[in-house]
């Protein structure tokens, strides 16, 4: 079974700053980061690392090559990956001492991608049995109907959540996977169960993946609900927790593992990441996940 996933590259350009920066000031920075991100590109390296065969589908610009580089040192393919002549998708982070951060998003090339590209990815090739899809790339609901009219398994987060969400055909999802903010904005309440329950009366064939931050996960397989606590470790940057849970998620319904398996193994990923800096770079492989006995 392979992973095709259709999703977001930002170039993540990470300022160290005593304070945000206030109208009309100009301040110094102390350092500088540059790394490979977009919650696309993170999902992506987090399938591979556990072990999964990744396409990875999107679009760059001539600034892009980092995110490519990135993905192909973790054994992701990236032959539908289109250079297009305009800036990629990128971040502007500040951190300040407490490490705090503060974002813009530019979203690039992640904003262009185009019905004819669409078209030859899905077209052209069997490159994935399972679609994985976030909110930071345009076009989403063709890019759903064509997945599912090539019968692939449909996997959407809907991160970042915004109004956007409610025009794909979300009745085509087969599994939902959701933080506490995004299961808040799709069923309009912020009891976990009544998330669950809102989505499943909705589209009472999806499954539905609900992590909790440090409060853990919650799956509804169709049949029954199970519950597993996060795991108490030391957190230094919880960016790409989710990330990493929907990869090894992914790589445990790929693999057929037993529900509770994979949330105790995704679970243990995801802590692995947060007691690490960065994103895609913090995201254990699975030798480092079995090998954990926490
Ligand atoms: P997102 O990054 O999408 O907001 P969450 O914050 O819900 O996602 O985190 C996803 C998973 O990562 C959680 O279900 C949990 O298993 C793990 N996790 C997140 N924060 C922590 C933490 N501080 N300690 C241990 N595990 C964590």
């Amino acid at each position: 079974m392979k992973v095709l996933n259709f999703g977001s590259l930002n170039v993540d350009y990470v300022y160290d700053v005593p304070h945000f920066v206030c109208a009309g000031e100009t301040i110094a920075s102390s350092g500088r980061g540059i790394y490979s991100g977009g919650k696309g590109l993170n999902q992506s390296v987090a399938a591979a690392r556990a072990g999964l065969p990744v396409y990875h589908a999107g679009s760059v610009g001539p600034d892009g090559g980092i995110l490519v580089d990135t993905l192909r040192q973790n054994g992701v393919n990236t032959d539908f990956i289109k250079l297009q002549d305009a800036p990629s998708g990128h971040t502007v982070i500040q951190v300040d001492p407490n490490g705090q951060n503060c974002i813009i998003v530019f979203g690039g090339t992640n904003r262009m991608i185009g019905k004819d590209h669409i078209d030859g990815v899905f077209g052209g090739c069997a490159c994935g049995d399972i679609l994985l899809l976030q909110n930071e790339v345009n076009n989403g609901a063709y890019i759903i109907q064509k997945a599912h009219e090539t019968g692939m398994t449909v996997m959407l987060n809907p991160s970042p959540f915004d109004e956007e969400i409610r025009n794909l055909p979300l009745d085509l999802v087969d599994y939902f996977v959701l933080n506490e903010i995004e299961g808040a904005g799709i069923a309009g309440t912020e009891d976990p169960e009544k998330i669950l329950e809102t989505i499943f009366s909705r589209y009472p064939s999806a499954q539905i993946l609900l992590t909790l931050g440090m409060l853990g996960s919650v799956y509804y397989d169709g049949n029954c609900v199970y519950r597993q606590a996060a795991f108490p470790v030391e957190a230094v940057d919880t960016t790409g927790a989710g990330d990493t849970f929907l990869g090894y998620f992914t790589y445990g319904i790929v693999k057929g593992l037993e529900p509770q398996e994979i949330l105790r193994l995704a679970s243990r990923a995801s802590a692995i990441t947060v007691t690490r800096k960065g994103a895609a770079g913090s995201i254990p492989n699975l030798e480092e996940v079995l090998r954990e006995t926490f």
